[in-house]
Parts: structure tokens; C-alpha cells; sequence
């Protein structure tokens, strides 16, 4: 733990009666507010909504006082997420006052910790429990009760990655159906950093995953880089309306669960080809297009189309410290033996984040940029 110095009037006061200073206990001297050890910190803040190139700057921060509750993190990497962008530029579900720190998600390591925190202990790696926090700048003042521990061992960039899309993969895998050995899943954006974990989660279950990605001069390399975290099949988006997918329904069942990043045209192709009686759950819209449901799916399969947001689910189980626990044990279990592994990523420092915040807004990019501090 680092050497606090009292702040404000109670600091002239321990100085003017010495006497009294030496008689406090030490436990009782840690418990007042604190300035920590870091003062300050380098941060990516946005004072207005608007494109993330032009309104997100560079800039020194003072931290806040170490209070009780709260703990000194020392960030270490954090991704770029779609909805960090979607944050910045305002179109966002949930928006933070301005000025805000971008950033929702990333691990820290925790430097000090307040008098009060009693779950959370120096050298911790941490990642944030609920999205708003702020993670790309090099250091934090944080609610202990906001920051979930991760088990050691996990390298870098799957913990820096592991809290928004593995927990969203594993959710939906888990949720929706009943998936068994051998069951189905056809998902869009098969490439994307969720699409990514959903193979993986999936492929270690033992159920069949039909991918299908965008056409792309790469896409044979694309394909074999999935190939190689699991997939069974990867597909163009034009193979969805072609006659080889009855070719491909010969080999495995239709599936019970579609997962759908897209929106537009590809989320009702996906609708067309599950089973009778399954879901397809909408977690982005990449598109930016409305999600059609032709009738007759509705009707004649009585398909169920459900939504997913994992920010919703933490909040929803806040307290039920159990779920999300087993949760991230499951999957650092699943990273530890081999069987996930992060998303492709570009590893950036901070001072690069232009380039970073351009190349995650890139079609085709097929790589995670994260800022490494
Ligand atoms: P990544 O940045 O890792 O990947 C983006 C993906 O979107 C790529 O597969 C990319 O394909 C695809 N894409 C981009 N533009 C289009 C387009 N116009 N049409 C079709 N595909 C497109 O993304 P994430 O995995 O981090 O997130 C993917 C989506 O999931 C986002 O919308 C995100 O907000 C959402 N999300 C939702 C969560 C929830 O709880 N609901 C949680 C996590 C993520 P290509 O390589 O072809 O460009």
C-alpha cells in the first residue's frame, strides 16, 4: 500500500499537534480521505458528442481523493468497442456527462486500495463491473463495488477483452436454448470480436457453428483463421440465399439459434434457415438497418426473435454477485485451458489513439484495437 498524505484542513491540523498525530491509530489515520500516490493521469476525454477523430483529445487529469470505498487502479489495456464509438458520437443507449473518458471496458491493476475495501487487494488485476466507467487513460479512482477481480493468469488481452463480448457470447449461448452436443448456431459478423467468442464458447460445447462474414479479397485467410478457433462452417453473406445451404443442412442439423450483429438483409436470411420453434437474438446492428421477420417464419415455424444487451444483464444481476462470478470463472477456465483465446487485436498506445479510433471504424479491419498503457 502507498504512503497516504492527508488532504485539506486535516492535514495543517495533524501537523500542529503532533502529539495527537502520533496517538492516532494507524488504521483510523488510513481511513480519512486521501490523496493516492498517482495525482494523475493521461486519458482520451471527449468534452462534445460528435466523430470520434475530432472531439476525443488527449489530456492530463488530476485523480480524485482515495476514498474508503473506493481503490487507485493502474489501467493497463482497453479495448476499442463499437459502442465506445457509438458513445463518443452520442447515438449511444446510455451516455455519460460530459466531459467523459471514453472507454468501457479494460483491466486494470489495482495499486492501493481505500480502508473500507475488503474484496479487492493491491497487485489485483480488475475489470469494470457495469459500462460508463472510462478506461482509456493510464491510471483511476474507482468504487471498489464497480470493479469485479479476475482470477490470475489470464494474459493481457483476454482479460482486457473478456468483460462485454465473451460474457455476451456465453449469455446468449446460454439463455435462449437449450443447446446440446451436435445442436446448431448460424451467427452474422462471425468475425467480429463476439462472433469470435461465440465459435470458440460454442466449439467447447459441442455445438456446430455456421459463420457467415462478408466477401472480402482475404476472405479465404479470414476463413482459415476461423476454421482455426473452431468454426464448422464459414459462409459469404450471398451463400445465404443459395441453394448450397440445402447442401449444408445435409451435414448438420438447421439451427436452433441465430445471433444477429447485422440487422438488415443478413438478420432475415439467418431467420430463413433455423429450425421450427427457434430464436434468433438481435445484439447489434451493424447495418444500421431495421430487422425484417418474413410472416410466414413467424407463422409457419413460429420462430421467437429476442433482444440481448449485457449491460442490461449486469445491471440486472448486480447483485447476484454468484451469476456473474460463475460466469467469468467458466470462461477463464475455458482461456486457461486453451480453449478461448481474444479476439485478432492491434495492440496502440495511447499517444496513437487517432489512428486506433480510424482503424476501429474501418470496414473489413477483422482486428480489435487495443490501447495498450
Ligand atoms: P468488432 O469491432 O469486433 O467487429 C465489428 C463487426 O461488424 C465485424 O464483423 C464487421 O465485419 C461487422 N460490420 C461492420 N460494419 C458492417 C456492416 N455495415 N454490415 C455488416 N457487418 C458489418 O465488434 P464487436 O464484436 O465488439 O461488436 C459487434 C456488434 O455487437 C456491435 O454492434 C456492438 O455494439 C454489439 N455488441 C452488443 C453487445 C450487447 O450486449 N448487445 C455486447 C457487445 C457487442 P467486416 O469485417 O466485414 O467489416
Amino acid at each position: 500500500m502507498g504512503v497516504y498524505r492527508v488532504v485539506g484542513t486535516m492535514s495543517w491540523r495533524l501537523v500542529a499537534h503532533k502529539s495527537a498525530w502520533r496517538r492516532l491509530s494507524p488504521a483510523l489515520f488510513r481511513c480519512f480521505s486521501v490523496k493516492p500516490s498517482v495525482r494523475d493521469c493521461t486519458a482520451l476525454l471527449y468534452r462534445n458528442h460528435g466523430e470520434p477523430s475530432q472531439v476525443v483529445q488527449l489530456e492530463t487529469l488530476q485523480l480524485p481523493p482515495l476514498e474508503n470505498n473506493s481503490v487507485v487502479v493502474k489501467i493497463l489495456a482497453s479495448p476499442i468497442n463499437p459502442s465506445d464509438i457509438n458513445m463518443v458520437q452520442g447515438t449511444y443507449a446510455i451516455l455519460p456527462d460530459l466531459p467523459a473518458v471514453g472507454g468501457n471496458e479494460g483491466v486494470g491493476q489495482v495499486l492501493e486500495v481505500g480502508c473500507n475495501v475488503k474484496t479487492i487487494k493491491v497487485g489485483d488485476w480488475v475489470i469494470p463491473r457495469d459500462a460508463g466507467l472510462g478506461m482509456w487513460r493510464t491510471a483511476a479512482v474507482l468504487n471498489a463495488d464497480d470493479l469485479v477481480t479476475l482470477p490470475s493468469e489470464i494474459p493481457l488481452l483476454s482479460a482486457a477483452t473478456l468483460g462485454v463480448n465473451p460474457c455476451t457470447a456465453f449469455r446468449m449461448l446460454t439463455d435462449f436454448e437449450n443447446l446440446k452436443p451436435g445442436d446448431t448456431v448460424i451467427q452474422n459478423a462471425a468475425n467480429s470480436g463476439v462472433g469470435q467468442a461465440v465459435i470458440q464458447i460454442a466449439a467447447a460445447k459441442g455445438v456446430h457453428t455456421i459463420n457467415v462474414v462478408r466477401d472480402r479479397p482475404d476472405l479465404p485467410q479470414l476463413t482459415e483463421r476461423l476454421k482455426a478457433i473452431g468454426a464448422n462452417h464459414v459462409i459469404k453473406e450471398e451463400t445465404l440465399r443459395r441453394p448450397e445451404m440445402k447442401e449444408l443442412f445435409k451435414v448438420c442439423p438447421r439451427p436452433k439459434l441465430a445471433l444477429n450483429g447485422v440487422g438488415g438483409k443478413s438478420a432475415t436470411e439467418l431467420l430463413r434457415h433455423l429450425q421450427s420453434g427457434g430464436t434468433m437474438v438481435t445484439y447489434g446492428g451493424m447495418a444500421k438497418q431495421p430487422v425484417t421477420v418474413p410472416v410466414s417464419s413467424l407463422i409457419f415455424k413460429n420462430v421467437k426473435v429476442r433482444g440481448f444487451w449485457v449491460t442490461q444483464w449486469k445491471r440486472d444481476n448486480r447483485h447476484n454477485g454468484e451469476a456473474l462470478g460463475s460466469m467469468l470463472n467458466e470462461l477463464c477456465t475455458l482461456i486457461r485451458t486453451g480453449k478461448l483465446s481474444p479476439p485478432s487485436c492491434t495492440e496502440v498506445s495511447l499517444k496513437d489513439f487517432h489512428k486506433a479510433l480510424e482503424n476501429a471504424m474501418k470496414p473489413y479491419i477483422s482486428t480489435k484495437q487495443v490501447l495498450v498503457m
